[in-house]
């Protein structure tokens, strides 16, 4: 399937210390054929790949310490952002009732889905009426029915005499005089598109102005989905689409074409036959299972971790060259959270990790919020050269930050001392070396 193949070509990626453009290229290549043999549309594919490929040849990943793992992020991150970025919620009329038609081929799960949709607007403390308008498939009305009792949801039926158009008509007046808030729109679908199909579809949607045309489609499917997609929106004009049968073993295709061949996005995903197996389309999740779950997950978080740390070593390096500064030293501040204490930092410097000294750096957890106060309260010309620090600016500082002169002053000077420390380390790292290379 779509994962395996991407994760096989991530595994060869992993082993690499620097990605070159070749690389990059046979991974998009890889990619390339993954997503097609998943039955992606191919426009769709070329885009994608064009837009990895960009990104990843750029500095961000030459710079990487693993690039196998920075590539498998940009893919993520591209992959969410061809889904649609961010979910994508149900349109709310002006005045309830919110109309909802459902369409789609025979099969796609319309039914399952509309009764399933009910009990999620049940949930949510909504009242929504169902509106039977399949009088073709035999006990179709039964099937909606049947639904309704499960999710105690009153359904709206004419029978299979009454043209689905009306009982559309009368659904939706049903619903205003009786103070529903949703009507659900079940209707008839056939084997493949058709003349008549759409003809009655474009006729309800005349009669009762929906608020969201959702084609439901199964993800099974492939490439086909992507044409019923295609079709139904030059015809009808969808609002939105809902997979269903993802729970099954699909291939991913689908879920990454439609969003991107018809312009709408996916809002809701069907995970299985019951009425609670339906969950809001999240693009960042679908792109994470199409990458094949927690082992890529974690990869990324690793890969995050990366960069986080190629900062850290560049910071070092600022340091040991004396070019540290009071902006340097904010930033860092703010990055210490997520990156640690400074001495750990410190200890990623080659050849300093067990100095002695160094432990004697102490920076108190609970004074960095002082600390960046009082940065901050600085101009970047005062932060660039402390020198320039008078009492007046001192004072100045002090009343910015919320703190006092004395702790200003008091910070000037650890950093002083920590410039003046700094260096002498490269004098220091070179020694240190040399102990090594001599045993
Ligand atoms: P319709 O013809 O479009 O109304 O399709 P139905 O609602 O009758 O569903 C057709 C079949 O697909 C039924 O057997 C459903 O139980 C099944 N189905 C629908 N949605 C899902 C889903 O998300 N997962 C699985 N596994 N089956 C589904
Ligand atoms: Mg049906």
């Amino acid at each position: 399937g779509l994962s395996t193949r991407l994760q096989e070509t991530f595994q060869r990626l992993r082993g690499k210390g620097k990605l070159t453009e070749d690389d990059v290229k046979e991974a998009m290549r890889e990619v390339r054929l993954a997503l097609l043999e998943a039955d992606v549309n191919f426009k769709v594919v070329k885009e994608f790949v064009e837009k990895v490929r960009e990104r990843a040849v750029g500095q961000e990943v030459l710079q990487s310490l693993t690039p196998g793992q920075q590539v498998i992020k940009i893919v993520n991150d591209e992959l969410t952002e061809l889904m649609g970025g961010t979910q994508s919620r149900i349109a709310l009329a002006s005045k309830p009732p919110t109309v909802i038609m459902m369409v789609g081929l025979q099969g796609a799960g319309k039914t399952t889905t509309t009764g399933k949709l009910a009990n999620l607007l049940k949930k949510q403390n909504r009242y929504p009426l169902l509106a039977a308008c399949d009088i073709y498939r035999p006990a179709a009305i039964k099937q909606l029915q049947v639904l309704g009792e499960q999710v105690k949801t009153q359904v709206f039926s004419m029978g299979d005499q009454v043209s689905p158009v009306d009982i559309a008509k009368n659904a939706v007046e049903h619903a205003k005089m009786h103070g529903f808030d949703y009507v659900l729109i079940d209707t008839a679908g056939r084997l493949h598109i058709d003349e008549a199909l759409m003809d009655e579809l474009k006729k309800i949607k005349e009669a009762v102005n929906p608020d969201e045309i959702l084609l439901v489609v199964d993800a099974m499917t492939g490439q086909d989905a992507v044409n019923v997609a295609e079709n139904f929106h030059q015809q009808l004009g969808i609002t939105g689409t809902i997979l269903t049968k993802l729970d099954g073993d699909t291939r991913g295709g689908a879920a990454l074409s439609i969003r991107s061949v018809t312009g709408t996005p996916v809002k809701f995903a069907g995970m299985g036959e019951k009425l609670d197996a339906l969950e809001p389309f999240h693009p960042d999740r679908m792109a994470s299972r199409i990458l094949g779950m927690g082992d890529v997950l974690s990869l990324i978080e690793k890969a995050q971790a990366n960069v986080d740390q190629e900062k850290a070593q560049e910071v070092g390096k600022k340091l040991m060259s004396g070019e540290f500064t009071l902006e340097d030293f904010l930033d860092q501040m703010q990055q210490i959270k997520k990156m640690g204490p400074l001495q750990d930092l410190l200890r990623m410097i080659p050849g300093l990790g067990n100095d002695k000294a160094l432990q004697n750096v102490n920076i108190d957890d609970k004074q960095i919020a002082r600390v960046e106060a009082i940065i901050c309260s600085m101009t970047p010309k005062e932060r660039q050269d402390p020198k320039v620090m008078n009492a007046s600016r001192r004072r100045r500082i002090a009343t910015g930050s919320g703190t006092s002169v004395q702790e200003v002053n008091r910070l000037l000077n650890q950093f002083a001392d920590m410039q003046k420390m700094m260096k002498q380390l490269p004098g220091l790292a070179k020694k240190m070396g040399k102990k090594k290379g001599k045993k």
